[in-house]
């Protein structure tokens, strides 16, 4: 009998898991159960190019409906796992239909936070699916007032579109600072300052507290009193990891589900990753939940060869992109507020980036339209070398030239 492996999700983290077992040569079954109605696809393009019109939403597919059925991976689609029993080794589905396994992946992604009592009202949207993103793109009409709650990568990346077509575009943002939590305060300034010089009202200190109907528009309340008329609304507050199903399975969950360096969970044969995991980093020496693309498609090939019998270890420095306006930004590392930042290059100019260090040592960069540095600071951390300071400090040290120094030492906790 064919050995059958059940990716539960359909995102970029499934479907790359379930063409990385073909890849690796698994002849059994491959079945993908994918809540969304559609093949998995890539999210990116859904707050830029789709959002925008640029881009038609198919582009987004993973890889061709043949490309799947070529492999045969079995795709079903608008269907949910709702219960997982671990001991029996099935999963039953929302169409009343029951899948056994033999290797099961979770990789269920994440909802968008929601602000309470607001998500039936019309003219509110999160952006999370193809439809999320079709339904905001087309109310944005040139002058159209966009109010965006949350001024986090959705909220920036939909601010910026919005302005790109045209629209007027007021950000509230609850915190002080944009990204506050991941960034020191100077680069969320300095996030913030980007905006504003292509017309975005960006608010701080904003926070959203409920949303009200006001005739063919809504409105934004804040906790000030302060009210913000609006066409549209997009409510970007954070996401929420989809880890229900291994709550009631009674997987170890914290923060997400609890996996080993090799995306196991605390059950047998049941692996996950992406935005629910909660791995642990060697290279850094913490455990994280990561909520980005290259992190679930990574992920996805780790556990892939490990429930293929492998022992890979997922051992990444985590990395992140996000394009806004004309700007590429990058970040490395798993920055705090607290870090120091060394500044590099023209920052008026739009072309910089920032060496990020704590007590010291490097722990990370981020760039806007200069890639390179964050190529080089992501490679040093990964090899984990010992890096002088005064280098790092110093604007006009070659970056790159650094990261191919050999001679560089590595840490002493060097994995
Ligand atoms: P996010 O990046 O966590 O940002 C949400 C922001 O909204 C935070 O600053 C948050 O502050 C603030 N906020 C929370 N409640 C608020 C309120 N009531 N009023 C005003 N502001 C409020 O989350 P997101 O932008 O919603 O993105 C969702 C997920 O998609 C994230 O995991 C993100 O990383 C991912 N994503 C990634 C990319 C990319 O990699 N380029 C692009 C888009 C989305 P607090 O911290 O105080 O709650």
């Amino acid at each position: 009998m064919d050995q059958v492996f059940v990716i539960v999700g359909g995102g970029v983290g499934g479907g790359t898991a379930a063409l990385a077992l073909r890849a690796e040569g698994f002849e059994g079954r491959v079945v993908v159960v994918c809540e969304e109605p559609r093949a998995p696809y890539s999210k990116p393009p859904l707050s830029k190019g789709v959002l925008r019109g640029e881009e038609d939403a198919s582009r987004t597919a993973l890889r061709p409906q043949k490309w799947f059925d070529d492999r045969k991976i079995e795709l079903i689609t608008g269907v949910a796992a709702t219960e997982l029993d671990t001991d029996g080794h099935k999963v039953a589905l929302s169409d009343g239909t029951q899948l056994g396994y033999d290797k099961l992946l979770l990789a269920t992604g994440g909802r968008p936070r929601q602000l309470p009592g607001t998500s039936h009202l019309p003219g509110v949207f999160t952006l999370r699916t193809v439809e999320d993103s079709q339904a905001i793109s087309a109310r944005l009409t040139p002058g159209a007032r966009v109010v965006v709650v949350g001024g986090g990568f959705i909220g920036a990346e939909v601010a910026a579109s919005a302005t790109q077509l045209g629209c007027e575009v007021t950000v509230l943002e609850g915190l002080s600072t944009p990204l506050q939590r991941v960034l020191p305060p100077v680069l969320g300034q300095i996030y913030m300052r980007m905006h504003r010089e292509r017309g975005v009202t960006f608010l701080t200190d904003v926070a959203s507290t409920d949303l009200e109907p006001d005739g063919d528009g809504i409105i934004a309340h804040a906790a000030s009193g302060e009210k913000y008329p609006a066409d549209v609304i997009v409510v970007g507050i954070g996401m929420l990891p989809n880890d229900d199903l291994a709550v009631r399975a009674g997987l170890e969950v914290e923060n997400g589900v609890v996996v080993d360096e090799q995306c196991r969970t605390s059950a047998p044969d049941v692996f996950a990753i992406g935005d629910i995991a909660n791995s642990p980093n060697p290279i850094l020496g913490e455990r994280m939940r990561v909520e980005h693309w290259q992190n679930a498609q990574h992920q996805a090939k780790v556990a892939a060869r490990n429930m293929l019998g492998g022992e890979d270890v997922f051992a990444e420095v985590p990395w992140v992109w996000s394009d806004q306006y004309e700007l590429n930004i990058q970040i490395t590392g798993r920055p705090l507020p607290t870090d120091t930042v060394h500044l590099r290059g023209d920052v008026d100019g739009w072309a910089f980036s920032a060496v990020l260090t704590r007590e010291g040592v490097l722990c990370g960069a981020v760039s806007f339209n200069r890639t390179d540095d964050v190529r080089a600071v992501r490679k040093l951390m990964t090899e984990r070398r010992v890096v002088p300071l005064e280098a790092l400090i110093d604007p006009d040290t070659d970056l790159t030239a650094l990261a191919n120094d050999d001679t560089l030492p590595l840490r002493k906790d060097h994995a």
